[in-house]
């Protein structure tokens, strides 16, 4: 018995040792690549770090969106699309931040019309602390886009942590621009299209279009809202 014994305990503490050794050659290795990317260190190694601190500290990404136009057509914004963000499930509170009574009056309406879909609903709150999204103005003329929508995406599950939109007064209430209530109602549109995780769409009418604003929300806006919850 004490042969048996004594064979178990080496088996034992062998296992155990490589477990060991596994765990401080992987603290060694991600110790050096953490030293390594303040030394000339190969681009690959670099990006392999900048990625791993931000899995580590779980890093919000910043994605503000800013965007080029000619006097005939408009962008809408220009946004990160490679940014697949979402939230947790199709629902979000807005605090629409403007007392400017055609923004006001536009983003009520594009928030009826996004919720009248079913794919997403938005629910408005009075107080901005407890809004997932914030709905704004500004009146930027550096900017040149119509809107902006701004998120700041939490890396660890890729769901939104806050997402900040703008109408740019600038512009839409510029009559070089011509637009009217719809199109800006359209841009409003946009703006929480990106706001719940949806990217631009050139390729067939959409709310989504990259410029003009010419359309609302279409059937393959709200498919596209159910592919991205995954609730088609
Ligand atoms: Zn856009």
């Amino acid at each position: 018995m004490p042969l048996i014994k004594g064979i178990v305990r080496f088996i034992w503490t062998t296992i155990w040792s490589f477990i060991w050794l596994t765990i401080v050659v992987g603290l060694c290795l991600v110790g050096l690549l953490f030293y390594v990317e303040g030394q000339a260190a190969p681009q690959v190694l670099q990006s392999i770090v900048v990625q791993a601190k931000e899995v580590v500290t779980g890093q919000v990404a910043i994605d503000l969106s800013s965007g080029l136009d000619t006097i005939t057509h408009l962008a809408t914004d220009q946004v990160n699309e490679s940014a697949s963000s979402r939230w947790e499930t199709n629902a979000a509170t807005v605090y629409i931040d403007t007392t400017d009574p055609t923004f006001v009056e536009a983003y009520q309406t594009a928030i009826a019309n996004w919720n009248a879909t079913g794919a997403f609903t938005f629910t408005l709150v009075d107080n901005a602390s407890q809004a997932d999204i914030i709905a704004t103005e500004m009146n930027d003329s550096t900017s040149r886009a119509a809107g902006e929508a701004e998120s700041t995406t939490n890396l660890l599950t890729n769901y939104f942590d806050s997402v900040t939109v703008k109408l740019n007064a600038y512009y839409l209430y510029n009559s070089e621009y011509a637009y009217d209530f719809d199109r800006i109602v359209h841009t409003a549109e946009h703006e929480l299209g990106h706001a719940i995780g949806l990217s631009h769409d050139d390729s067939q009418e959409s709310v989504m279009e990259s410029a003009g604003s010419y359309h609302g929300i279409q059937e393959t806006d709200i498919q596209a809202v159910l592919t991205l919850y995954g609730l088609n």
